[in-house]
């Protein structure tokens, strides 16, 4: 398949680009982790444009360690002072188990075992909590002003914070 399609599209894209100027601060101190689903536009969704926040992503939308270490330095060193964690609606992370979803993976890549911890989640909303707890206790993001828990609903396009 190759990425032809994708350079020929960054062609026209870059024909049209103006440098803006714009720094790599988060213009609007925000800071953003969202999964990795293909159905959801974190700046769309908020009505932010490039420039706007720090966005993280992973399967799940989960506070990991390595989620921590990007939001960290999205908070201390490029102006994100605000963090909003959206989860949303038909994720695949969420109503399976650790064991199943490694079960599937070792078919899918036709290895006996997976021993990559993939994080799946039972309760959405529990999980949630707990997550924006891990944030919470980070020392290294005690200055964080505003923490939000949000589910993005892909049918809808509506966000709502649940925490
Ligand atoms: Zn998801």
């Amino acid at each position: 398949m190759g990425f032809d399609d994708l350079l020929a599209a960054n062609t026209t894209y870059a024909a049209s680009f103006t440098d803006t100027g714009i720094a790599g601060a988060a213009a609007k101190e925000l800071a953003v982790l969202t999964c990795i689903d293909s159905r959801i536009d974190p700046l769309k969704v908020l009505g932010l444009a490039p420039g706007d926040a720090k966005i993280v992503r992973n399967a799940g939308a989960r506070v990991t360690d390595d989620a921590l270490r990007s939001l960290t330095l999205a908070h201390n060193l490029l102006g994100a002072k605000r963090i909003c964690v959206i989860a949303h609606t038909e994720c695949a992370m969420v109503g399976t188990s650790e064991h199943d979803l490694q079960a599937r993976v070792a078919k899918a890549a036709n290895v006996a075992h997976c021993d990559v911890d993939l994080l799946p989640v039972d309760n959405q909303l529990a999980t949630l909590a707990t997550d924006l707890e891990r944030i919470r206790n980070s020392p290294l993001l005690q200055n964080v002003t505003d923490l939000g828990g949000f589910i993005f609903n892909v049918r809808t396009g509506e966000l709502t914070q649940v925490l």
